[in-house]
């Protein structure tokens, strides 16, 4: 199920000496994709990493976010009579709305509260967790109203080197008819692997990390924590939530047990000095649907001024990501992180 291979290249460095580059080539054991570990560009000097960047030029501009109060009860879209008699929906100070420039069907905004502005792991557990659940009230009421649309996902861009567009902190939800490409792969994966194993593809999975070692982090709750086996973006980490496929059966203690485990993620991120990340879950909402809950969270470059993104012509052009530190590795940083009780 675990395959890798390598390959070396060889050269004649600057000084004159005849040396071997060793690169790790992974096979993701679910999607059978490719990624590549080219251990050597870890000593690529990158520039913006040596300290934690700045906040952004507009992280106190809050008079001009369509996301803070008063205004963005007046510069924000309301939710169509057909899915909700209130226009917007609030959970503790989590609000939630129509995206104004949506991606698919229902495709919504949820603001974690009135903070303009979060650096990298100081969010507030509680106000993240009021967020993802604000998230699962409005995805029951799209079930309610569409049956069909059971392609589901919760995403979060932070900052805009990860692609987001407003600083003011949010998670985007998208539900839909039709899957995306992961949605696609991934059900079809998890199905099969059930109908001949009897199992669930994301707890063997667990299981085979577990037994392995290596790449196990910790847990938050019911949430198991690891690196992934084959990254598809830097510092890729994996929370598992076994057994369950649908939003609806999470209890609102394991959202909040995903808060913590995200927080975790974000000040293991925040200690590589990296202040952009990328995270989400997709699930497939139809009871024939074995494919369990997973969050998968990502570091992207930096947002400072000049900063190379992480993708290359390798990954746009060749479809291999290609990171340059071992899983093994990131999971054994990230271990302490996971450590202590987690606070706000
Ligand atoms: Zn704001």
């Amino acid at each position: 199920m675990f395959e890798s291979q390598s390959v070396s290249a060889k050269f004649i460095d600057p000084s004159g000496k005849i040396v071997e580059r060793r690169i790790e080539i992974r096979t993701h054991p679910i999607t059978g994709r490719t990624s590549r570990v080219s251990f050597s560009r870890i000593d690529e000097k990158e520039p913006g990493t040596d300290s934690l960047p700045q906040p952004p030029p507009n992280a106190d501009q809050t008079q001009s976010c369509p996301f803070c109060r008063p205004q963005v009860n007046s510069q924000t879209p309301q939710l169509h009579p057909d899915l909700s008699s209130a226009g917007r929906l609030t959970r503790g100070d989590s609000l939630l709305f129509p995206n104004l420039f949506p991606y698919g069907s229902y495709s919504a905004v949820s603001l974690f509260d009135n903070t303009h502005f979060v650096e990298i792991g100081q969010a507030c557990a509680e106000s993240y967790a009021n967020s993802f659940i604000n998230c699962s009230h409005y995805l029951a009421k799209v079930k309610q109203h569409d049956p069909r649309a059971v392609y589901l996902a919760i995403t979060q861009n932070h900052l805009p080197s990860a692609g987001g567009s407003l600083l003011h902190p949010h998670l985007q939800i998208n539900a839909d008819r039709v899957a995306t490409n992961h949605q696609r792969v991934l059900l079809q994966r998890a199905n099969d692997f059930y109908h001949q194993n009897g199992n669930y593809l994301f707890s063997s999975y667990l299981d085979h990390e577990i037994a392995e070692g290596s790449r196990i982090i910790g847990t938050t709750g019911a949430w198991e924590w690891i690196a992934a086996f084959a990254p598809e973006g830097f510092f890729e980490i994996w929370g598992i939530l076994p057994q369950k496929t649908s939003f609806q059966q999470v209890a609102s203690s394991d959202w909040l047990d995903l808060a913590h485990g995200i927080l975790n993620t974000q000040r293991f991120y925040r200690n590589l000095c990296r202040n952009g990340y990328n995270l989400g879950i997709l699930v497939v909402d139809m009871p024939s649907s074995r494919l369990e809950l997973r969050i998968v969270i990502m570091v992207r470059s930096n947002y400072a001024p000049w900063v190379r993104s992480d993708h290359t012509g390798f990954e746009m052009i060749l479809g291999d990501m290609t990171t340059f530190n071992a899983p093994e590795q990131t999971a054994e940083q990230a271990r302490s992180f996971f450590l202590m009780p987690s606070s706000k």
